[in-house]
């Protein structure tokens, strides 16, 4: 198939690139302004197979690699993804995370991309009333994170109702963690804030420290519970999710294991893992965090035949440690 990647050098992207280049049989173009992505991915990501890439802005005139391209597919991957920077500047996400799609739906309908793949994200349930959420459960966000996703869904499913030809998968992804399991990639960009590129970083001594933001929650030990996921399985979503709609209807999926884990059994299980004992701060809670967030991510099974090969916290946290030593 041939097929855009739009945030092919992040760390979701470069994933998500590898797994269809494993997979084989598709011309790929992967776009990236590279203000998070990684130009080393990139080239990493030349040994598997060929396709290719073009640094320029959503922004941007895209007209000619549409034209060029023949898509017949759009996997819409770039975007902003920290919770807390959304809540300081909300204007920078609904630009780029909403906007942006209603963009990129517009090149697909004047070149007739009639499939569409978008990364949206657990936050768009908010504070759940249940700690685990179905593609069903009530979409409720709190941060301007969820809100630009949820936006962007909508749109979404705006444009599918006036296309019948039209298809999408939309991923809600869970906490997406560790690096490529072949060594090839992993998440690269500097001041990343995710809780296991934290704990890893502190592990190996490139931070003094590490901070629990907030440990009164109503939780068993106080601190904040997510789904983590290894990224190799949520790129292979991608694989199995426009397979999926190739031949089927538009569907909304959860990805995640189903496992609820909390910040300290993260923290500790990452200390296990390292064999190190570093240092841990408790601190005040941070805006927008919902207290948990566990997928009920059955309907994505079921429906496509994914199911997860590296569903270990240990697994997860070894690979983010093993990428984190060489970058
Ligand atoms: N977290 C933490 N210390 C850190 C980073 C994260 O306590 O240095 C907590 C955060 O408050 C949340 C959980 O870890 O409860 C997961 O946060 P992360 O940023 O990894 O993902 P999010 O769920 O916000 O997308």
């Amino acid at each position: 198939m041939n097929i855009l990647i739009t945030g092919g050098a992040g760390y979701i992207g470069s994933h998500v690139l590898k797994s269809f280049l494993k997979e084989g049989g598709h011309k790929i173009t992967v776009i990236d302004n590279l203000s998070k992505g990684s130009i080393a991915a990139i080239h990493a990501i030349k040994s598997i197979g060929e396709f290719e890439f073009i640094n320029i802005n959503l922004e941007d005139d895209l007209t000619k690699i549409f034209y060029n391209g023949k898509f017949e597919a759009v996997i819409h991957l770039a975007a902003f993804i920290e919770v807390l920077e959304s809540t300081r500047e909300p204007l920078k996400y609904y630009l780029n995370n909403t906007a942006n799609v209603a963009r990129i739906l517009t090149y697909c309908k004047k070149f007739g991309v009639n499939k569409f793949i978008f990364s949206s994200t657990a936050a768009v349930y908010g504070e759940a009333d249940t700690p685990e959420v179905s593609e069903l459960s009530p979409t409720n966000p709190i941060n301007p994170y969820g809100h630009s996703k949820l936006m962007s869904e909508q749109i979404i499913k705006d444009y599918a109702s006036s296309n019948s030809s039209f298809k999408f998968a939309i991923l809600r992804y869970f906490n997406v963690a560790g690096a490529d399991e072949e060594g090839l990639i992993g998440q690269n960009y500097p001041n990343a804030t995710h809780l296991i590129k934290v704990a890893t970083q502190t592990a190996l001594g490139k931070l003094e420290n590490m901070k629990i933001f907030g440990n009164d929650y109503a939780t068993k030990d106080g601190t904040c519970v997510r789904d983590y996921m290894h990224v190799n399985d949520l790129a292979d979503a991608h694989l199995a999710a426009l397979k999926y709609i190739d031949s089927n209807s538009s569907e909304i999926f959860n990805v995640g294991y189903g496992y609820g884990f909390s910040v300290k059994s993260v923290i500790e299980a990452t200390k296990r893992v390292s064999g190190v004992d570093f240092k841990v701060i408790n601190s005040s809670r941070r805006d927008g965090d919902p207290v948990a967030l566990i997928s009920n991510a059955n309907k994505l099974r079921k429906l496509t035949g994914w199911t997860p090969k590296r569903d270990s916290l240990e697994f997860i946290i070894k690979t983010a440690l093993e990428w984190e030593k060489r970058a």
